[in-house]
């Protein structure tokens, strides 16, 4: 990697650029670190995630991407570009809010036009931007109407549109699905997923919610208290978690200790059984007694009392069994076992 101001060459090949590189970068809000130096490069075309819970620097990160906020320490470059300084309108970026805040005044038409009115396209053309970018997002017939004219998922789409049509390098999107019930959202999921593979702009995408971030996301950095705890793609992280922090956040896992090492291993990888049934070869069985039985329609849940005095999380999908045939009942003495290839070594969060 080139160093300092070398990488703005106008020689550079743009393409192998990262499409966001974020250097450094740090913000403290009166005493609070919302960022304690960030490190993170997005690459072109891809859709990427920022996931962690409330309070931990997506948002910041977001708009100091965007240019809305500025950096204490710390560079952005875009597609090699160093941004650092340039206004939000200087950059070739967008961004998408929860809120989506529609002109109720203008036409759907209008609303989306409105990036393109301000830098001056041509009427022909900006109408042309916005009919395709309303195709995009599967509203064609819509341009008309007043925003209050549409359902929430639709002003989400003219929202979409109205970004779209501006045709960004990066869109940027803060937890744009928010504030839509969930069948919605899971279908805006992979409209989103569609419409980016269709536009081929590079995604940064945020959510505090792992599924949303697992299903959607070509790769995530995983953020905790202002920093990256782990980057990857869902597959990595949901297997390898880095850290207890990531274990923990990224669906329900087992956290164990034998032998002063520290290790997960996730409740669907567990298998239970009959303890005087022989182990099935390559796994590591133990004794424990079924606390609870906690029937989820699809799958069943099972808390283990082990031997060991800690507690186990088991899954198992309920492919022919009934809930009142399960002999695992509570009480019950099980063997669990699981492949030791499938526990993954925890390095301890700092606290
Ligand atoms: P997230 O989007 O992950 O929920 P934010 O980036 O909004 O997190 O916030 C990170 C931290 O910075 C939080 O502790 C938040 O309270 C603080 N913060 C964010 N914006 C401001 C602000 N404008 N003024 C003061 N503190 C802020
Ligand atoms: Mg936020």
């Amino acid at each position: 990697m080139s160093t300092g101001e070398a990488s703005a060459s106008t020689h550079t090949d743009e393409s192998a650029l990262p499409a966001v590189d974020v250097v450094g970068v740090r913000k403290t809000y009166a005493g609070t670190d919302a960022l304690t130096g960030v490190d993170l490069q997005i690459r072109r075309g891809e859709f990427f995630t920022m996931l962690g819970p409330s309070g931990s620097g997506k948002t910041t990160l977001l708009r100091i991407i965007a240019g809305f906020v500025a950096a204490d320490a710390g560079h952005i470059r875009l597609s090699g570009k160093d941004v650092t300084r340039e206004p939000p309108y200087a950059r070739n970026v967008n961004t998408v809010f929860q809120d989506y805040a529609l002109f109720p005044h203008m036409s759907v038409h209008e609303n989306v036009e409105y990036g393109l009115r301000v830098k001056r396209v041509p009427r022909a053309e900006r109408r042309r931007r916005a009919q395709t970018a309303l195709e995009m997002v599967r509203l064609p017939d819509h341009g008309e109407r007043k925003p209050a004219q549409l359902s929430g998922g639709q002003r989400q789409r003219v929202a979409l549109a109205r970004a779209i049509a501006n045709e960004p390098e990066v869109l940027l999107l803060d937890e744009p699905l928010g504030a839509l019930d969930l069948k919605l959202r899971q279908e805006m999921q992979l409209e989103l997923k569609r419409i980016q593979r269709e536009v081929g702009i590079t995604f940064v995408f945020v959510t505090h919610d792992q599924e949303e971030a697992l299903t959607m996301s070509d790769r995530l950095a995983v953020m905790n208290r202002g920093r990256i705890e782990q980057l990857g793609s869902p597959h990595e992280v949901y297997e390898h978690p880095a850290n207890e922090f990531v274990a923990g956040f990224i669906g329900v896992s087992n956290l164990l200790e034998r032998d002063g090492s520290r290790f997960t291993i996730r409740p669907e990888k567990v298998v239970l059984g009959d303890p005087s049934a022989p182990v099935p070869a390559g796994f590591h069985a133990e004794l424990g007694r079924i606390s609870d039985v906690i029937y989820l329609g699809s799958v069943t849940r099972y808390v283990i009392a082990l031997e060991s005095g800690e507690t186990l999380i088991a899954l198992r999908q309920n492919q022919e069994t009934l809930a009142a045939s399960d002999p695992l009942a509570p009480e019950v003495s099980v063997r669990a076992s699981w492949r030791p290839e499938q526990t993954f070594t925890i390095n301890q969060s700092e606290a």
